[in-house]
């Protein structure tokens, strides 16, 4: 089969989105699968949308495009703020898009009118990560300013934490994003049908038993696709963490010295060269790099150690003997290293057949 390539198997992330759907809706939460690390992948959606997720995010509206393309049949919203240069492109396929600029809001407001459409929207609360979002102080005018908007519709409000700055969910922020949900219906007489507590972050808090107050949607994409929470990267319980791999093939393997000779200069991505003398090493270098994925990002079956990459090559130390050429390695990803290799037209995506349920 060709190399490199990322499995996918389907049955797995269904798995995965089905068991955090069931577990978050005793909690009055809904899940809005996240599909951005799959490049808006219509086969990825399908299994999302079958495991009851009850609408799909993506940060690009090119991949939100893509589904709309393959009739993917679902709710789709925009979670990174529209860039104005979108504007009719966002409310032509998106249904909602996450939002904190007012100048924003009213091109989208003028692209939907011209569009005789209505584009939902969910204004994003600065609650300390230092991303994206409104200071809280200014969320009342922003909302009343909104609510001015023709063919705007003001669906909720949401936050999202544990990204730039790893600030942690916790039941105080929480519990701020709950309290001006109350206090937004309170003064406009509405309610706030979606309050969005974050990402795959907030999946400890949601399910620890704590309070969910207002909270009634997280929006998941790494904890579906990897089986892990993110805040400290440990499995969930019951998911599986290997649904998706990256296979890379063997191009050369010989037994090397571990340290380079000669005068030492930089290397191609500026890392630092190896340093420590372990002898004789067998040095395998398998056919993918750092335009495929993120090298950092990889983890090998135990007895293999990563050593180094350059753009088209993996550099690994294979341990025990060396391998034959055209020999197939597999590395399970983290988030990073998936991103990158979903992306690259050189890596193949093998998805496996959804197994009717
Ligand atoms: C990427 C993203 C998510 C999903 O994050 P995961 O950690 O993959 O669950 C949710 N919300 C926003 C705004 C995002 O950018």
């Amino acid at each position: 089969m060709t190399a490199p390539r990322l499995e996918i198997d389907l049955n797995k992330i269904y798995h995965n989105a089905r068991t955090l759907v069931d577990r978050l809706a005793d909690r009055g939460i809904s899940v809005t699968g996240v599909t951005k690390a799959t490049l808006g992948s219509p086969e990825i959606a399908s299994a999302l949308i079958r495991a009851g997720v009850t609408a799909l995010g993506d940060s690009r509206i090119e991949n939100i495009e893509a589904m709309r393309r393959a009739h993917v049949p679902a709710s789709m919203t925009l979670i990174r703020s529209p860039m104005i240069s979108q504007a009719e492109r966002v409310v032509t396929h998106a249904d909602v898009s996450l939002n904190t600029e007012l100048d924003v809001i009213s091109r989208l407001s003028f692209a939907a009118k011209e569009a005789r459409r209505t584009h939902g929207v969910v204004l994003m609360v600065e609650l300390g990560d230092l991303r994206e979002g409104i200071m809280p102080g200014d969320l009342e005018n922003t909302v009343r300013e909104t609510l001015r908007f023709p063919n705007i519709v003001l669906r909720g409000i949401g936050t999202n934490l544990a990204c730039r700055s790893g600030v942690s969910p916790d039941a105080k922020n929480m519990a701020e994003l709950s309290a001006l949900a109350d206090s937004i219906d309170a003064t406009f007489g509405s309610t706030l049908s979606i309050v969005s507590g974050g990402n795959s972050g907030n999946l400890t808090w949601a399910l620890s038993g704590e309070d969910t107050g207002r909270i009634n949607d997280l929006r998941l994409g790494e904890a579906i696709l990897l089986g892990r929470e993110t805040l400290h990267r440990q499995p969930i319980d019951g998911l599986h963490t290997d649904a998706i791999t990256l296979i890379a093939e063997v191009v050369e393997s010989k037994a090397k010295p571990s340290l380079p000779w000669g005068e030492i200069a930089q290397t191609a991505f500026g890392e630092q060269p190896p340093s420590i003398d372990r002898g004789l090493i067998s040095q395998t270098i398998l056919a993918i790099g750092q335009q495929d994925t993120d090298p950092c990002g990889l983890h090998a079956r135990p007895g293999i150690t990563i050593l180094g990459a350059s753009s088209d090559h993996l550099i690994v130390d294979s341990g025990g003997g060396c391998l034959c050429m055209g020999a197939e390695m597999t590395f399970q990803l983290n988030y990073s290293a998936l991103v990158r290799a979903m992306t690259s037209p050189f890596v193949a995506k093998v998805v496996n057949r959804l197994i009717p349920v």
